[in-house]
């Protein structure tokens, strides 16, 4: 009969493997974002690339990200340091880092 510590560290070893699988899976996708021109272009990433929305995801929005650059006013769009063409501050894609 196993103890609970083996198991522990069963649960443990999986989640270890379903995070490198996301790594080696986001490391694959790097020669794709460069083959779609920006790295080189202007340096922003289409919205499509960074499976951007015009909504939240749960209470993640541009307003509170880092890279979000406001625009006139607090309802208006904006701009991303990373993402081209104007931004909802109440949008959101993959790079959302909290400000802090
Ligand atoms: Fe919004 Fe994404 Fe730009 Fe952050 S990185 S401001 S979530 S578009």
């Amino acid at each position: 009969m196993k103890t609970k510590p083996a198991l522990d560290a069963k649960i443990s070893r999986r989640s270890l493997l379903v995070k490198v699988a996301a790594l080696v899976a986001s490391v694959a996708a790097i020669p794709a974002l460069v083959k779609s021109g920006y790295a080189q272009a202007a340096g922003k990433a289409p919205k499509a690339t960074m499976q951007y929305q015009d909504k939240p995801k749960g209470d993640q929005q541009c307003s509170t990200c880092i890279q979000f650059i406001p625009g006139a006013t607090p309802t208006a769009n904006g701009t991303c340091k990373v993402v081209e063409g104007a931004i909802s501050p109440k949008g959101w894609c993959v790079a959302y880092v909290a400000k802090k």
